[in-house]
């Protein structure tokens, strides 16, 4: 079994939670938010979580943390029994998840594989300059692993290969969430990328800021030209310049139905000459839970094949295939030795 331990709880972390009991080979061990944590190492189970609102609160396996200090002590109290890490934090200020990074390769003695569903491409480049010092504490890191970039971006990668040469690469998702405050991070990050808002602006609202924000729009924030980490991640596959990728979509933060269908679409020129362009279109059955947490999984069972081959540092989903089930993955890779 992949033991996992993942780090924030909220829609995301929980939604994780959920994903890995439904695919073969994980073990949920540990999880941390910003008031405990909880471990067992026989697994923590999804119903449990889902009954209580801070995971400190898990029947016999939480433990109540100085404020903030969560994921330290739960990474240095039990770091080396797990092999993989989802990160489910807010991205605000946009250093955060690379000073929390730093922290766990230099402060705990996790050695092992962690994903993210980062979002924004400074943030991706920031992870970049951490690359070597992951390498030396023994640790694969791949971003950008959640929907997008992640499950969308790897889409775009691959159909690519039928052109010669690619024009352009444009994702517009629809998502819909019934109540924002399942997602607070995500909905506040998408502030982000509204015109009239800056980081500084962002951080410093009160949840009753973005309730009335949202109320101004009626609950529809639309997005255009996002600064999304899927333009880094595509340009360093090297299939295009990042100005040739767009990002946008339409997020409804009061109804769990998509506004509007999610689709990737890539625009290049065949061998032959033509301009044409591939098309897919995101289920629109399936939810954020579904598209940032299943593809995410499938990273981290990719992470740890290749970990176990000796792959380390920084890579981005682009540069790894997400696998379904991490099944027999240990026992693989010892055979293959
Ligand atoms: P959320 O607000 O629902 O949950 C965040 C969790 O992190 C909470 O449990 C909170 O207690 C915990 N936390 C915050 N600071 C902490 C700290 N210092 N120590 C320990 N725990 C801490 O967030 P969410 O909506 O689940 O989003 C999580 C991230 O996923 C966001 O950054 C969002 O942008 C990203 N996201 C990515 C994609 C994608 O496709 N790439 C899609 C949606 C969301």
């Amino acid at each position: 079994m992949i033991k996992v331990a993942i780090l924030g709880a909220g829609g995301l972390g929980r939604g994780m939670a959920q994903m890995l009991e439904h695919r073969k080979g994980f073990q949920l061990v540990g999880i941390a938010d910003t008031e405990g944590y909880a471990y067992c190492d026989t697994g923590l189970n999804f119903k449990t979580l889902q009954s209580v609102a801070h995971v400190h609160l898990y029947p016999e396996a939480g433990v109540k943390t100085t404020p903030k200090q969560a994921i330290m002590q739960l990474l240095q109290a039990h770091g080396s029994q797990l092999d993989a890490i989802f990160m489910a934090l807010p991205n605000l200020p946009v250093t955060f998840y690379k000073d929390i990074t730093q922290q766990i390769a230099t402060e705990t003695n996790f050695k092992g594989v962690i994903v993210d569903a980062l979002k924004r491409t400074q943030a991706v480049e920031m992870l970049l300059t951490i690359n070597k010092k992951l390498a030396q504490e023994d640790i694969l890191y791949i971003t950008g692993a959640g929907a997008t970039p992640g499950f969308l971006t790897t889409i775009a990668a691959v159909a690519a290969q039928s052109f010669v040469e690619v024009k352009h690469i444009n994702i517009h998702f629809g998502v819909g969430v019934s109540n924002w405050e399942q997602y607070r991070a995500t909905i506040r990050e998408d502030f982000l990328h509204m015109p009239g808002f800056t980081p500084a602006m962002v951080e410093a609202m009160t949840d009753a800021d973005i309730e009335a924000e949202l109320d101004k729009r009626n609950g529809l924030l639309e997005l255009v030209d996002m600064e999304h980490a899927d333009d880094i991640i595509l340009e360093l596959t090297g299939l295009c310049h990042r100005d040739q990728i767009t990002v946008g979509g339409l997020v409804d933060a009061r109804n769990a139905k998509k506004p509007v269908a999610t689709t990737v679409t890539i625009e290049g020129v065949t061998v032959a000459g033509q301009t044409t362009k591939h098309q897919f279109i995101v289920g629109n059955e399936t939810t954020m839970v579904d598209n940032v947490c299943g593809p995410a999984c499938g990273f981290m069972a990719s992470g740890v094949q290749l970990y176990n081959l000796g792959l380390r540092g920084l890579k981005t989903s682009a540069e790894v295939m997400p696998r379904f089930s991490a099944e027999g993955i240990h026992k693989q890779v010892a055979q293959s030795l």
